[in-house]
């Protein structure tokens, strides 16, 4: 995070407000039906319908609407004020497109804290893509542009344990995204990585 990008999270209003209320209900969900249209395209009609929603469960939407930023993700100001995020937590376990999800914990592990990133199963893969460009588009509304995605993962990749295959897949499909745009990408994953 940039120094301008803290000031702004620091000064993000706080608390259970209705307008924090309305605009979190919004945000996460123009998110999901965002997402939903992208699993659509690539065939993934279960994973359309169910993403996210422990969102709207309690532990996850009254900590959003708490700390509810507009432009970012509100775990990131949780993050800042508690130290961690209880939302975040109830959330990764639940959500099989978040690589947090399939990170196991092994005393053979050669990473710090004997962390044991699995392989993602391509389904979960192509849900994470989408979860990806839809993030990137409801954060940067107008400002979006098909590198940001990548962008992103720029900033977190030498501190993520992902798989080493996961990890390929993930890059492929960002530089895909990038270079070929969304429509060429989804096709790509509909026709060629989702069946095999
Ligand atoms: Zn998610």
């Amino acid at each position: 995070m940039t120094d301008e990008e803290l000031k702004e999270v620091q000064a993000a209003q706080k608390g259970y407000t209705p307008r924090n209320f309305i605009k979190h209900f919004i945000t996460i969900t123009h998110h999901k039906l965002l997402v939903g249209k992208f699993c659509f395209r690539m065939g993934l009609y279960k994973q359309g319908i169910l993403h996210d929603l422990s969102k709207y469960m309690p532990t996850e939407f009254l900590n959003g609407v708490y700390y509810y930023l507009g432009f970012k993700s509100p775990i990131v100001s949780e993050r800042l004020n508690k130290g961690y995020s209880d939302a975040w937590l109830h959330h990764k376990g639940r959500n099989k497109h978040h690589y947090e999800y399939w990170v196991d914990f092994t005393r053979t592990s050669s990473l710090p804290g004997g962390l044991t990133p699995i392989r993602m199963p391509r389904k979960y893969v192509a849900e994470m893509i989408a979860d990806r460009v839809a993030a990137s588009r409801v954060y940067h509304g107008k400002n979006y542009t098909p590198g940001d995605s990548k962008a992103f993962y720029q900033f977190e990749k030498n501190h993520i344990p992902l798989h080493p295959k996961t990890r390929k897949e993930l890059e492929f499909f960002l530089n895909m995204l990038e270079k070929k745009g969304e429509a060429y990408t989804f096709r790509w994953i509909r026709e060629r990585y989702l069946k095999k």
